[in-house]
């Protein structure tokens, strides 16, 4: 097993955490529902993208159409 050759300083360990802090994301409002949304991405709460409707919502679906027919 491979084993460090030389102790990381408190110094160089904590230089080379200085980079590991998470970043918030950027959320953006949906232009059709209002709700908050990740940018380039289709809004989970009405599945619009772009003002138009690309994912059905399990609500919106007529389960009895294909009795009817
Ligand atoms: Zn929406």
């Amino acid at each position: 097993m491979a084993v460090p050759q030389n102790k990381i300083t408190r110094s160089k360990r904590n230089m080379r955490r200085a980079h590991d802090a998470l970043v918030a994301g950027n959320p953006a409002e949906c232009p059709n529902c209002g709700e908050l949304k990740r940018p380039h991405h289709v809004c989970g709460a009405c599945g619009h993208y772009a003002e138009r409707e690309v994912v059905a919502q399990i609500n919106e679906i007529d389960f009895e159409d294909e009795d009817a027919a």
